[in-house]
């Protein structure tokens, strides 16, 4: 029997859910409003680092599979994706990381800190560059015989009778498709500055939250994360407010030379939404609202909807 599936999204979410499921056997057809680089995921840092996403115990799995599945595409040579030495820097005593296990080579340095810092987690991670990863994915999408539509569903009891099963990665949008009070948007800014360094900086606590990312032509400064708020304007306080804090773990930063300052919104949700709804004429299967975590959630949650499409 022909097994066709509609994953309605082409950000980071549905291109990994498109593919998986095309790697088991399943005709895979996506739509999409829109496609790199006029996604949210294009926005993305990015790098390996579960980020306002719950629930813990769900996202640590996730978060481990598709760790291990990037570090795997460290070796095609267009993803995109590579390893990093890391360091993550706090202005307080810290407990282990539940994810602590999921990375390569993890320690704890309490001498040499910048600022007023006083304890850093040291870890390889991946940095996975957005623009590439995006074309990769979709190319390697089309090579597996998926097919790619532009095109925009207002209603999935509406889509055409020969799917009967539909992925709904449409991320924030899904608050009015699928009437989701629980979703809300945590606005993020990031600059674009001239490549200086190899290595990731991080102070991952909200308040204080700062993220040097090197990427191949350029690094990525960050962040801000504004709950609730829709604008999808750089401003010139958040990107003063991203140097000043940035600067105080690699002095100077503030005098880089910035090519762009970039805004996305990043779909937050008390819990990542993974699960299948059974309708009167269709199976959904949801999945959406991973928060500033949604390159590193993808792999793993891409494997669960392809056991919920199994099922
Ligand atoms: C500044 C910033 C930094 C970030 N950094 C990181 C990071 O370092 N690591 C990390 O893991 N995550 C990071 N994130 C979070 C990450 O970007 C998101 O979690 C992720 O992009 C969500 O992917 P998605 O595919 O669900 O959504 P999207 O990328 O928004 O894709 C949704 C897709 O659905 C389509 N669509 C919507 N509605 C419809 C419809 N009705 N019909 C058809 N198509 C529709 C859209 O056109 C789009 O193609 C960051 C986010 C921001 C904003």
């Amino acid at each position: 029997m022909e097994k066709n599936i509609l994953v309605v999204g082409g950000g980071v979410i549905g291109l990994s859910s498109g593919i998986c499921l095309l790697e088991r056997g399943w005709n895979v057809t996506l739509y999409s409003s829109e496609f790199s680089p006029n996604t949210t995921s294009d926005v993305a840092a990015a790098l390996w680092y579960p980020f306002l996403s719950a629930p813990i115990e769900k996202t640590d799995v996730w978060g481990s599979f598709t760790y291990d599945t990037l570090k795997l595409l460290t070796a095609e040579k267009d993803a995109g994706v590579k390893m990093v030495q890391t360091f993550e820097y706090f202005r307080s005593e810290q407990p282990n990381p539940s994810w602590m296990s999921s990375v390569d080579n993890f320690e704890r340095i309490t001498e040499d800190l910048p600022s007023d810092y006083v304890e850093c987690f040291s870890f390889m991670t991946q940095v996975i560059e957005m623009p590439l990863y995006l074309k990769w994915l979709m190319d390697r999408y089309r090579l597996l015989g998926g097919k790619l539509e532009k095109q925009t569903v207002e209603d999935f009891s509406k889509v055409p009778d020969e799917f009967s099963v539909i992925v709904n990665c449409t991320g924030l949008d899904s608050k009015e498709l699928c009437n989701d009070s629980e979703l809300y948007p945590v606005r993020g800014q990031i600059i674009r500055i001239k490549p200086l360094i190899d290595k990731m900086y991080l102070d991952q606590q909200v308040p204080t939250l700062a993220y040097i990312v090197p990427r191949s032509k350029d690094m990525i400064l960050g962040g801000v994360a504004q709950e609730g708020n829709w604008s999808l304007e750089p401003t010139e306080e958040d990107r003063n407010f991203i140097l000043e804090k940035c600067s105080k773990i690699i002095p100077n930063l503030d005098k880089a030379e910035i090519i762009e300052d970039i805004v996305g919104l990043r779909p937050g949700r008390s819990e990542v939404r993974l699960e299948k709804e059974i309708t009167s004429n269709k199976t959904i299967i949801h999945n959406y609202g991973h928060g500033g975590s949604g390159v590193t959630l993808s792999w793993g949650c891409a494997e669960e909807v392809v056991e919920l499409a199994n099922e």
